[in-house]
């Protein structure tokens, strides 16, 4: 095989074509076996059906967390090990209850409390609502919020192409509504479901209280587009309805978990590393599939389909079945830790945690000089539906080993389903088709692939 170094991104034309045709020949090859011996969906089944939710603390965790090591151990990486952490341990209780009553009708409204929330009093609690759209909105009411729930309903905004632009400009509502309301006695607050869907389905998701004192913590909840816009309809006709809801969730103390990580030792450079990976925690209410089971089985995958196709890595190859990301990060926090404390040197990261939907792209977080030889590769990876190749972010896991030299990609599929399914209980198992699966497999072990033969 052709080797070149960063330096010389940009060889001549015929050694161009040379590289190129070996790639394209090798890239083809790992489509192939995606395709057709691929491992990942059946993976999936197993992560999703036997095992199904497994939030941070909890024994489903626990049993994703040994069935990880076993398949990694039983693919034969070099090495195969837990690197232990301390998660949150947050538990739903009950299912939770919610209604609103207009003129002696009663409206139920599908709900689930955001994780991290208390419960409510026993028997629930009910008050008038205050709507507002934005935490400025809320915060500039102060007062006028004693002793009532507040309804935080900014939608998504369904004119962004990339729904994941769409949910980051909306969640601050759910991750800091409690947070900013609490402290004006506020009774509780719902949020309007993340998701450009107008169904019945609930989303759930990480909130936080941030430092504010235990007496201001109020508990939140999400509720259904369809029940946020009948909500919104009928306080205007009638603004002092009441809405009741009743939640027992809790905090316990947190919990020993594990990041699983999988080794296959470098030829050339044992001492530098290329880590792939997605989280091994999911939300409790469905199973996972997408978020992140899909990342989880792609990961593997990378490994299996390099070592189907005869490609032994000249870098340090890891893969990461990082534990925690939805509701503390602390498994991606505590493996850079652990890189920087064992002065690792880490040259290229590739997360998968955005459903396992068709590819296409990658965006990236690289030094100047890397990023000419990232965008060369396009020509290589559109054949594959790749078209997206730009600067952006990466992932919550990865993210924590930036430093001034390392590559960070985050894998791109289609997004325009995800947040049908994101943190619900129809993120299931059916909602993912095998062969969009495989061919993510397959688009990130092009990357490693390209990554490992171009970085030094
Ligand atoms: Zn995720």
């Amino acid at each position: 095989m052709v080797l070149i170094s960063c330096s010389k991104v940009k060889p001549n034309k015929e050694i161009q074509q040379t590289i190129n045709k070996t790639d394209s020949t090798t890239i083809k090859h790992i489509f192939n076996s995606a395709l057709t011996n691929g491992q990942s969906y059946q993976w999936l089944d197993v992560l999703s059906n036997d095992i199904g939710g497994r939030l941070s603390g909890s024994p489903e965790a626990q049993q994703a967390v040994k069935w990880g090591e076993k398949l990694m151990k039983d693919l034969k990486f070099d090495k195969v090990w837990l690197q232990p952490i301390m998660v949150p341990h947050w538990v739903r209780g009950e299912k939770e209850e919610a209604y609103f009553t207009v003129n002696n009708t009663k409206y139920n409204v599908p709900i689930c409390a955001l994780g991290g929330s208390i419960s409510t009093l026993e028997n629930g609690i009910s008050g008038e609502v205050i709507e507002v759209k934005g935490l400025k909105e809320a915060e500039a009411l102060g007062e006028k919020l004693r002793g009532k729930i507040v309804f935080f309903n900014r939608p998504f905004d369904d004119t962004l192409i990339k729904t994941f632009q769409a949910y980051g400009g909306c969640v601050d509502q759910r991750y800091s509504g409690a947070m900013v309301t609490g402290k004006f006695g506020a009774l509780g607050v719902i949020v309007r479901s993340m998701t450009n869907s107008i169904d019945t389905i609930p989303h759930t998701g990480v909130m936080s209280y941030g430092d504010i004192v235990e007496e201001e913590k109020v508990p939140t909840a999400a509720i259904s587009t369809k029940a946020a816009n009948l909500l919104s309809k009928k306080l205007k006709e009638n603004p002092a309805l009441k809405f009741y809801f009743k939640q027992s969730c809790k905090t316990l103390p947190d919990a020993p978990s594990f990041n699983v990580i999988g080794e296959i030792k470098g030829s050339e450079f044992p001492e530098k590393y290329i880590t792939v990976g997605g989280h091994l925690d999911s939300w409790d209410l469905g199973d996972g599939a997408h978020d992140d089971g899909a990342g989880i089985v792609q990961s593997i995958e990378v490994a299996r389909l390099l070592t189907l196709n005869g490609i032994k890595p000249k870098h340090t190859l890891r893969v990461v079945l990082f534990m925690n990301e939805e509701n503390g990060s602390r498994g991606g926090k505590k493996y850079a830790e652990e890189a920087k404390k064992n002065n690792e040197n880490h040259i290229a990261a590739l997360e998968s945690d955005s459903g396992g939907f068709t590819p296409r792209g990658f965006s990236f977080d690289a030094n100047g000089k890397n990023k000419e030889l990232f965008m060369s590769w396009k020509s290589l990876l559109a054949p594959y539906g790749l078209h997206d190749i730009n600067t952006g972010g990466s992932g919550a896991d990865i993210s924590p080993l930036k430093n001034d030299t390392i590559s960070l990609f985050g894998y791109r599929p289609d997004s325009q389903r995800y947040f049908d399914y994101h943190h619900t209980a129809i993120d299931t198992f059916d909602k993912v088709n095998k062969r969009e699966l495989e061919l993510g497999a397959a688009s990130m072990t092009a990357l490693v692939y390209l990554l490992d033969k171009y970085l030094e």
